[in-house]
């Protein structure tokens, strides 16, 4: 049987980079898409050796952006089986009364309407097929409210719930819908957050060891493998060091 096709949004960093790895590895057909075109060719280039690879740059927040590249996909790749809703981003990390309205802005254009963009693009082609699998990556933040969290944790609880919501209008079809939320994970995420401060950018990792995208990657390779009456809702995924969102154990 032909392997299945998979489109990572956000494989060009972290966990995503890290998924399409695994996921090429296990022979699954790839879709890598991001902003960063050379770093696209250069995952193309090595992923190419274990397994067939097609890239596409694009900003996720553009719609029209998304649906072309959706609609430039060559026949032989148009049939998406899994959709990983991947690409995703904190920016700032303020009190509300304090916080930056163009960072909200920018979490919520690419946490929740790209996802949204992408989701509604892609689902249709499940639909009729009949078959098919979103993997929605939420995190810890989706799930509890911490200090100066405020908007990035409203998008993450927000994935959660638009990923109940996907599930259930979906249901008749058969298409699978799963969260992936996890907590702390040693990627570009916190440089983005704090907007290159490489110094501040390591604070959140300090005496801990974190998770790292190959963790997560064998999470979400587990979620792609289950039999097909098989369904893992909601996969909650931590550092060993950390208990909750802003519980953790340093030495
Ligand atoms: P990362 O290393 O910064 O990677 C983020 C990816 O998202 C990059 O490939 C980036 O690609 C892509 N992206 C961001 N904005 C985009 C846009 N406008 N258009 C297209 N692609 C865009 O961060 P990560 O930790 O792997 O994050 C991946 C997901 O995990 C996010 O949804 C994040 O919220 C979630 N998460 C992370 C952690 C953590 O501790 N790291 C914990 C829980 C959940 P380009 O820059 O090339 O566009």
């Amino acid at each position: 049987m032909e392997k299945e096709i998979v489109l990572i949004t956000g494989a060009t960093a972290g966990i995503g980079e890290a998924t399409a790895g695994l996921l090429a590895e296990n022979k699954y057909r790839l879709i890598i898409t991001g902003r960063r075109e050379e770093r696209l060719e250069k995952l193309k280039a090595r992923l190419g050796k274990l397994t067939e690879v097609y890239t596409l740059c694009f900003d996720i927040r553009n719609r029209r952006e998304v649906e072309d590249a959706v609609d430039s996909l060559p026949g032989e790749w148009k049939d998406i089986d899994v959709l990983l809703n991947n690409a995703g981003l904190a920016a700032g990390m303020d009190h509300f009364h304090e916080a930056d309205a163009g960072d909200w802005e920018l979490m919520i254009d690419t946490n929740l309407k790209g996802l949204l963009y992408m989701t509604r693009k892609v689902a249709p082609g499940m639909i009729d097929r009949g078959k098919g699998h979103i993997v929605n990556v939420g995190s810890i933040a989706g799930r509890e409210m911490y200090e100066k969290g405020n908007v990035y944790s409203a998008t993450k609880h927000a994935v959660e719930a638009l990923s109940r919501g996907m599930r259930t209008d979906m249901l008749p079809h058969g298409i699978k819908v799963s969260t992936v939320s996890p907590g702390l994970v040693e990627t570009e995420f916190s440089l983005v957050r704090f907007k290159g401060d490489k110094e501040r950018a390591k604070q959140p990792y300090k005496g801990m060891k974190p998770l790292s995208g190959r963790d997560v990657a064998e999470a979400i390779l587990f979620i792609l493998t289950r039999p097909p009456h098989v369904s893992i809702h909601d996969l909650l995924i931590m550092p060993t060091a950390q208990a909750a969102a802003m519980t953790v154990h340093r030495e």
